[in-house]
């Protein structure tokens, strides 16, 4: 059914259903029964595998058996199992099939994303890539665009998931998981339903209802006192590898029979009046399905039906009616019950516990590796988006191919967008499926990477025939004595920062593209006696990129005076129990934001005065290792998903060393930590880089953290521990998936009031108090908690192993013994000043300069070259501001909804021919209101202004977040509340394409450029 109808309907329910509310004790209960599966996109067992095993069955007999009875229904979910079918697996007749089932609202896609995202450790960049992805597909291939979610699964909800649904044009959201006590307290109260407001800056505007499941979760009861403990799974449990050759699986329900058909009845009768009393309103959600479901329809629904029928001919005694529904017909019908539901602030559901020692915080640092490469691939898609976009206006007839092109892309945002599946970047996988998604993602990239060179290369050779025979080889910076580089900045934002080539020569000079001298620096590096660390300042306008030459001499000290070769002045091991003296031997560290001081009795950072406020400090910082048990019987154990520690953390080492490396554009100092005194080898590093103001162009705020640790000794859990003077009385803020920020007030509890005051950090973490405050910025998530005052701790890596038969069933133990190289940005100062700062400092770590070592070009030079920037021009927004996406994705569906319809529906399997012209544009604002005097305010941009180095814009839409809505005509229910705050109506852009952006809007677009511009 089209929106605009629903609406109707809505509106003449409303004319004569006003008393439904008092009456509808007496009428029978409506149940919606409604048929799904829960398909892991990963989990523990391949995608390939689950496929095989029931994936496709899924959809084949859903199909079939959908095809066969009219008031069949069923709802589609994570759309990479359903892609994967429809491309490799669906008949030509199965896919005109489930044309005509989606066009009767049977077969429904719900979330339309490639998965059901995380919502803790995701970043809302990828959140959205794998919406988008999925919802393209479904509108260019059906029409439709989806408007409920059913986010049964994920470990806890995050405020920002409701926020961006709402900008997809959701009307309704559905959460699960969230901490046990708090889900019986609602369900007691009828409150498991409220419309949640998860941006406090929109509020209203991006309001969603949303629906919390009762108790029973998204599977039926499974303990039926009459059968096996199946509940109502009459096809059983999938069976690995191979499914049955009989059609016969384990533990499969008895069926419904005239013997059995009564107790099923009275079950299935108890179990929805159970329900309905934990609800405002006559329906009851009833979710038929669970984990891998529905690999044999037939089954299913031939013994479901004549149960359905029976419970329908008795449904006055039993005060019940049935019926099979999708979950739009549920959303719609709570909405018609016209109720005045509870306004939710914009505080989330996080953490996570499943009950007293089941707190599911382990999560947030479960596999570092997978965490940190899903991000990197992530950034890469970003840059690599961008300079194609860029590409395909300025040389719509260039020799890059741009079906070649986009299939590149595709690969890395598939991959992309797979690894947000809830056990796919939480790390809660088994260790052959954590190796699929790296493998996935690195393969996608080495495709990027491909694709980047030929666009970099391009402009130098765009007069040369033959470039794209040319294979990019990427090579290590060395033999050859001349290096050339191209560095990229994929954000539209001009900066001015330091770049760090690993080279294998010990002395280099570097120059620009106009030949002129760089300030180099260069310098063993911290984790190899055997390369170097070339450090350069690049300043790069927004979206531009710059070629430089790396000139290498062998010889020490015969490298231009503008590379400066650093060494390191060496501070002898010390004790960590000899503290006695601390504080008596300070060497200093110096530039123009801090004096950072390290302590030469403990090789520990001692304090950090920041200079504008010359507000000193007092700060250590080193490793603390949790144990953790792993033996059941023993007490609570840690794993993948849950953080259960034996006690309080202990000191990690027994002894440090440090080195200090003095430089020109970077002062590094390294601090090696020592399990044991005598340890030759150390088991946990710091590398800290404090910038030099070289020229006063470099920022001083920004405090570079490398750490590596690794491999752990088995049951440890290690945390990064800041101690400081602060008095933040252990209260913390972490980020919301890199959307806002939530204050989190240390909880005492029962039980486990340790692990259940861990939060995720996917950006940042901070902690202050009247007069200061210290930010972490991070590359990767990772779990976050002040268990101090003055304490931020950052979870860094864990292993683990325990003898639950269940995690050792599934191979989910994580016995991770790799080594983690994660990277932190930490800031101090006011919070004023922090505040300024630290959003777009977290998207500057997010998206580095791409750095890609080049081949040196061929042929001789004719003349002096042209320099590539001024060929490409620069794209600046305002610092409060953020080019969340410039990309061309590809998908081909009408802007017009009506004649996107009439192409779906005129019967004919169209071929769809990639669009290459239309350019996704997304901005978004950075403040919350009220942060900041000045960058919170409403920012107005005239598009054609700011894009003019990209092209001449020629028409411009706005869209939904997704992109498959125009703006104009998403109308999304408003459900009642009692304040009744009214939404301001979307509007288009103005003729003069001038648009006013507001705090924590995302605003997205298609823009349209004049081809041929160049
Ligand atoms: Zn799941």
């Amino acid at each position: 059914m089209e929106p605009t109808d629903m609406r109707c309907v809505v509106v003449i329910v409303f004319g004569f259903c006003c008393s439904f509310g008092k009456t509808h004790e007496n009428k029978p209960i409506q149940t919606f029964i409604i048929p799904h599966s829960h398909m892991d996109v990963g989990w523990v067992y391949t995608i390939q595998e689950s496929m095989h095993a029931y994936a496709a069955n899924v959809y084949n007999s859903v199909t079939e058996e959908l095809s066969k009875l009219k008031d069949r229904k069923f709802i589609a979910v994570e759309q990479e199992f359903f892609r994967l079918w429809w491309d490799a697996v669906a008949s030509d007749n199965q896919k005109k099939q489930v044309r005509q089932l989606v066009k009767e609202g049977r077969l429904e896609f719900i979330i339309g994303g490639q998965v059901m995202h995380d919502e803790a450790v995701t970043d809302l960049d990828d959140q959205i890539l794998q919406m988008t992805e999925g919802h393209g597909f479904l509108y260019e291939t059906f029409g439709v665009r989806p408007r409920f979610s059913w986010h049964v699964d994920p470990f806890g909800a995050s405020a920002t998931t409701p926020v961006l649904f709402a900008l997809a044009g959701f009307n309704a959201h559905l959460i699960s998981r969230i901490d046990y006590d708090l889900k019986d307290t609602m369900q007691h109260n009828k409150k498991l339903q409220f419309v949640w407001r998860g941006s406090g800056s929109l509020k209203a505007q991006q309001e969603m209802f949303t629906h919390t499941m009762d108790q029973f979760s998204y599977c039926t009861p499974s303990h039926l006192p009459f059968s096996n403990s199946s509940g109502f799974y009459w096809n059983g449990v999938a069976l690995f590898p191979d499914p049955p050759k009989d059609g016969v699986y384990p533990n499969m329900s008895l069926p419904v029979t005239k013997e059995t058909v009564q107790a099923y009845a009275k079950t299935m009768v108890e179990n929805i009046k159970q329900r309905a009393a934990w609800f405002r309103t006559n329906h009851v959600l009833w979710p038929w399905g669970c984990d891998k479901q529905f690999y044999n329809s037939s089954v299913q629904f031939s013994n479901m039906d004549p149960l359905m029928k029976y419970i329908n001919q008795n449904s006055e005694e039993f005060g019940v009616t049935v019926q099979y529904a999708t979950l739009s017909e549920y959303f719609q019908a709570v909405y018609r019950s016209d109720l005045v539901w509870e306004v939710r602030g914009s505080q989330d559901f996080l953490p996570y516990s499943t009950e007293p020692y089941q707190a599911w915080t382990g999560f947030y640092a479960s596999r570092n590796v997978l965490k940190g490469v899903a991000r990197r691939a992530s950034s890469k898609l970003h840059a690599a988006e961008t300079l194609f976009a860029r590409y395909r206006i300025s040389f719509p007839d260039g020799p890059v191919a741009k079906d070649w092109a986009l299939d590149k892309l595709r690969s890395l945002r598939w991959a992309v967008s797979e690894v947000q599946h809830h056990d796919g970047i939480t790390g809660t996988e088994s260790p052959k499926v954590a190796d699929m998604y790296l493998q996935h993602l690195t393969q996608a990239m080495m495709g990027v990477e491909e694709l980047l060179a030929a666009l970099l290369l391009l402009p130098h050779f765009l007069q040369t025939p033959g470039v794209l025979q040319r294979r990019y080889h990427r090579t290590d910076v060395q033999e050859a004595l001349e290096q050339h580089v191209l560095i990229y900045n994929p954000l539209a934002w001009n900066i001015t920062t330091v770049v760090n080539v690993t080279v294998t020569l010990p002395s280099a000079a570097v120059f620009d593209d106009d030949g002129q001298p760089v300030a180099a620096q260069i310098q063993t590096s911290a984790q190899s006696n055997t390369t170097y660390d070339l450090f350069m300042v690049v300043k790069l306008g927004g979206l531009q990129y710059r070629k430089y030459l790396i000139k290498f001499t062998e010889k020490p000290g015969a490298g231009k005076p503008d590379s400066y070769e650093a060494k390191r002045v060496r501070f002898e091991r010390r004790g960590a129990t000899d503290r006695a003296r601390s504080g008596r031997r300070l060497v200093p560290v110096l530039n123009q934001c801090y004096e950072l001081m390290f302590d030469r009795d403990t090789n520990l950072l001692h304090s950090v005065t920041y200079l504008p406020e010359k507000r000193r400090v007092r700060m250590t910082q080193d490793f603390w290792e949790y144990d953790a048990n792993g033996d059941v019987k023993a007490g609570p154990i840690s794993d993948n998903y849950v953080f259960s520690a034996n006690g309080s953390a202990t000191r990690a080492y027994e002894a440090a060393e440090m080195e200090i490396v003095p430089g020109k554009i970077v002062t590094e100092i390294r601090q090696y930590f020592f399990r044991e005194e005598s340890d030759e080898d150390y088991a946990y590093s710091i590398t800290t880089r404090v910038p030099e103001c070289f020229e006063a162009t470099l920022p001083c705020h920004r405090l570079e953290q490398s750490y590596s640790l690794g491999p752990l000794r088995l049951n440890t859990e290690v945390v990064l521990r800041t101690s400081s003077s602060l008095k933040n009385d252990r209260t913390l803020y972490t980020d919301d998936n890199g959307y806002r920020m939530m204050k989190r007030t240390y909880r005492k509890f029962t039980n486990n009031t340790l692990a259940r005051n861990y939060f995720p950090m996917v950006r940042a973490a901070y902690i202050e108090d009247e007069l200061g405050r210290l930010v972490l910025l991070s590359d990767r998530a990772h779990g976050v908690s002040s268990q101090a005052n003055g304490q931020l701790e950052v979870m860094l890596h864990r292993r683990l192993w325990n003898d639950l038969p269940w995690n050792l069933g599934y191979n989910l133990t994580l016995n991770d013994s790799s080594v983690v190289r994660p990277t932190l940005w930490m800031m101090l100062g006011s919070r004023n000043a922090t505040a300024r700062l630290h959003q777009r400092e977290a998207i500057e770590l997010q998206h580095r300069p791409l750095v890609m070592p080049i081949d040196q070009p061929q042929e001789p030079r004719r003349g002096k070259e042209p320099r590539e920037t001024s060929a490409m021009l620069s794209v600046v927004l305002p610092p409060n501001l953020h080019l969340l996406s410039l990309a061309i994705p590809g998908w081909n569906y009408s802007s017009n909804h009506d004649v996107q319809l009439h192409r779906v529906h005129s019967g004919t399997d169209l071929q769809v021919e990639p669009d290459y012209d239309r350019v996704l544009l997304r901005i978004m604002h950075l403040f919350e209101e009220g942060e900041d005097q000045e960058l919170s305010k409403p920012v107005t941009i005239n598009l054609k202004d700011v894009l003019r180095g990209v092209g001449e814009v020629r028409a411009l839409e706005e869209r939904s977040l997704t992109g498959t809505w125009n703006i104009t005509s998403l109308q999304r229910w408003k459900w009642k509340t009692a304040d009744n705050l009214e939404r301001k109506n979307q509007r288009c852009p103005d003729e003069d394409f001038t648009v006013t952006i507001s705090p924590k809007e995302i605003r997205t677009f298609f823009v349209h450029f004049s081809s041929g511009n160049f």
